[in-house]
C-alpha cells in the first residue's frame, strides 16, 4: 500500500478483467477511489470491484458502452456525482476484429474504430469540461504497439490505436495550459483474454520477435500507468511509453 494517489479519482474504461483491471487494482492499492466501466455489470464486474473494495478505497462499477457518445455522457456526470470529482482518466476498453485488407468487411472495420477509437474521443469529451474546471487531470489512452509499428491482418485495430496517438497529442496542446495532462500506452505482448484466444503457435511466434523473450503481464502495464497517473509525471504530457520488452524499438 502506497499513497502516490491519495485522494484522487480515477474512472477506467473497459475494467472488468484483463489490463483495466490490473490498472484499477494498482491505483486502489495508491489510495484512489475508482469507478469502472464495462459493457455490462456481470460476475466479473462483481468480482473486480469486491478486489478492490479490499484496498478500502470507495469503489463503483457502471454499465455503459464505451462506443456510445450520449450514454458516455451520461456515465461521466454520473461518476462526478457519485465521486465529486474525476482526475485520472484512462481510455482502455478495446476489441479486436482481425483479418486481413482483402477480407476485412465493413462491420468489422467500423466496430474495431468505433469501440477503440471514438470511446476514446466521446470520454475525454465528457470528462475535460471537469478537469478543465479543476485546473488538473491526467488523461491515459490504451494504444498499442501495433499502433506505432502496423501489423498484418489488423488494419483496422493498427488504425484505431494509431488514431489514440493524434488523439492524444492533440489534446495535450489543447488543454495542457489547463493542467491537464494527456498520454499514451503502448502494449506490447501482454497475456490477457485478448491474446490467450490466439492460438499457441502465434503467441510462440510472437515471443521469438521480444528481446525479453515473454509476454508481458497486466501488472507491468499497470505501473507504468501509475507513474502517468500520478505527479511523478507532472511534467510528461503527449508522450507514447512503450511497454512491449523491447518489441516495438
Ligand atoms: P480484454 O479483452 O481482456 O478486456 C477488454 C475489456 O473491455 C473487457 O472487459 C470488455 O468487456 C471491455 N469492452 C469491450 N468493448 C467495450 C465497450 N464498447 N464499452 C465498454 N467496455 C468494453 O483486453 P485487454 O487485453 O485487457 O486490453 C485492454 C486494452 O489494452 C485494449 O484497449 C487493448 O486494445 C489494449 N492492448 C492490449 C494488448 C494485449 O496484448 N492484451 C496489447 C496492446 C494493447
Amino acid at each position: 500500500m502506497g499513497n502516490l494517489l491519495q485522494g484522487k479519482v480515477a474512472l477506467i474504461t473497459g475494467a472488468a478483467r484483463g489490463i483495466g483491471k490490473a490498472l484499477a487494482l494498482r491505483f486502489a492499492q495508491e489510495g484512489a477511489d475508482i469507478a469502472i466501466t464495462d459493457l455490462v455489470y456481470n460476475d466479473a464486474m462483481q468480482q473486480t470491484i469486491d478486489e478492490i473494495a479490499a484496498f478500502g478505497t470507495k469503489v463503483k462499477g457502471y454499465a455503459s458502452n464505451a462506443a456510445d457518445f450520449a450514454e458516455t455522457e451520461t456515465v461521466v456526470n454520473q461518476v462526478k456525482e457519485d465521486f465529486g470529482h474525476i482526475d485520472v482518466l484512462v481510455n482502455n476498453a478495446g476489441i479486436t476484429k482481425d483479418g486481413l485488407m482483402m477480407r476485412m468487411t465493413e462491420a468489422q472495420w467500423d466496430a474495431v474504430l468505433t469501440v477503440n477509437l471514438k470511446s476514446a474521443f466521446n470520454f475525454i469529451h465528457a470528462v475535460t469540461p471537469i478537469m478543465m474546471r479543476q485546473r488538473s487531470g491526467s488523461i491515459i489512452s490504451m494504444s498499442s504497439v501495433v499502433g506505432v509499428h502496423g501489423n498484418a491482418g489488423q488494419c483496422n485495430y493498427s488504425a484505431s490505436k494509431a488514431g489514440m496517438i493524434g488523439l492524444t497529442k492533440s489534446i495535450a496542446q489543447e488543454i495542457g495550459s489547463r493542467g491537464i495532462r494527456a498520454n499514451v500506452l503502448a502494449p506490447g505482448f501482454i497475456l490477457t483474454d485478448m491474446t490467450l484466444k490466439l492460438p499457441e503457435e502465434v503467441r510462440a511466434e510472437w515471443c521469438k520477435k521480444i528481446p525479453l523473450r515473454r509476454g508481458g503481464t497486466p501488472e507491468e502495464i499497470a505501473d507504468v500507468a501509475l507513474f502517468l497517473a500520478s505527479d511523478l509525471s507532472s511534467y510528461v504530457t503527449g508522450q507514447v511509453i512503450q511497454i512491449d520488452g523491447g518489441m516495438g524499438m
